[in-house]
């Protein structure tokens, strides 16, 4: 930790750091888990490269400096799993909306820790933090990438993925998300199994086993599933995250074709941390002192 003093508040903000996670995310519960918690606290939850961070540097922020951490989420999910620290819920209103809020409440950094998938809150973001003038990081976990033995057809959209998905199978394991259904709901020749956290709405397709369930999955869960159901296509977002998940994994042992969503794009110029551990350093690093 870097020995000058901590900089003094600028006027008409609070004294101490007022970090806001634009959340929805594994990643920005951890990031929330990591600099709400005292140390110890964080380093029992943060995730094996957060806590090696930590303890290089204890907590992003001065001694003696308190962080303020505010959690903000869409409101989807109906029963969320909350951050520690404060948390909203529901939409701001747009970019200027944001941008209101970080200013009414004192914001000093902004965190876009959205989902891959959520375009339109990381290009409010990035308009707010401009309006605004508060630094934003963006936490982008790395996206998916095949390996030896995977067979992946690569979509630029949900729209895209549905005109190709009856050319690869029949019985589809779709695991793009409740909000992306209506995309498929034309397909009446192909089976679908959907997971998702509640239920879907419609329009959904005709032929649909729908499970309630809620991730980390397992790679043995995931194998028991494409079995049981006869799976012969999987669908999924590039969501990232870990090298690969248990899903790619089964379909890959299944010989299984992966119809993958490509993500899409983000808005330009904004500061980038690929893991919980990176943006911890890019929050200390770059403007805590
Ligand atoms: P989106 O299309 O980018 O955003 C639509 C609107 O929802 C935004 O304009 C904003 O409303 C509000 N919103 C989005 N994220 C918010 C947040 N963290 N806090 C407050 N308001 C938020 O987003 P989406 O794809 O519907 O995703 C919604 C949430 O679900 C996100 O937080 C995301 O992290 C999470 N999620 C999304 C996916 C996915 O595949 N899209 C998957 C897993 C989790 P206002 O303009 O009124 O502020």
């Amino acid at each position: 930790m870097s020995a000058e003093p901590a900089r003094a508040p600028e006027p008409g903000r609070a004294p101490g750091r007022h970090v806001l996670i634009l959340g929805g995310t594994t990643e920005a519960r951890r990031l929330a888990e990591a600099l709400a918690g005292a140390p110890a606290q964080a380093q029992a939850q943060a995730g094996d490269e957060a806590r090696a961070e930590l303890r290089r540097g204890g907590p992003a922020c001065p001694p003696g400096q308190a962080v303020r951490v505010t959690t903000s989420l869409a409101g989807r999910v109906a029963a969320p799993v909350l951050p520690p620290g404060e948390t909203r819920i529901g939409g701001f209103g747009g970019p200027s909306g944001l941008a209101r809020w970080i200013t009414a409440h004192g914001v000093t950094d902004l965190v876009d820790a959205t989902h891959p998938f959520a375009e339109r809150m990381s290009f409010n973001a990035a308009e707010a933090a401009a309006l605004t003038g508060v630094p934003l990081l963006a936490l982008r976990r790395p996206g998916w990438t095949p390996g030896p033995g995977d067979a992946w057809t690569f979509a630029d959209s949900l729209a895209d993925a549905a005109a190709v998905l009856p050319g690869l199978g029949g019985r589809a394991f779709l695991t793009t998300g409740r909000m992306g259904l209506h995309a498929f709901a034309h397909l009446t020749d192909t089976w679908f199994l959907v997971r998702s956290v509640d239920p879907p709405a419609a329009p959904a397709p005709a032929r649909l086993e729908v499970l309630l369930d809620r991730g980390p999955f397992t790679l043995e869960g995931e194998r028991e599933l494409l079995a049981r159901h006869r799976i012969d296509v999987l669908v999924t977002k590039d969501s990232g995250g870990a090298a690969t998940a248990p899903k790619l994994t089964a379909a890959r042992e299944a010989g299984i074709p992966v119809l993958v969503v490509r993500r899409p794009p983000v808005p330009e110029g904004v500061a980038e941390a690929g893991s919980v551990a990176g943006a911890l350093r890019a929050l200390r690093y770059d403007h805590a002192h």
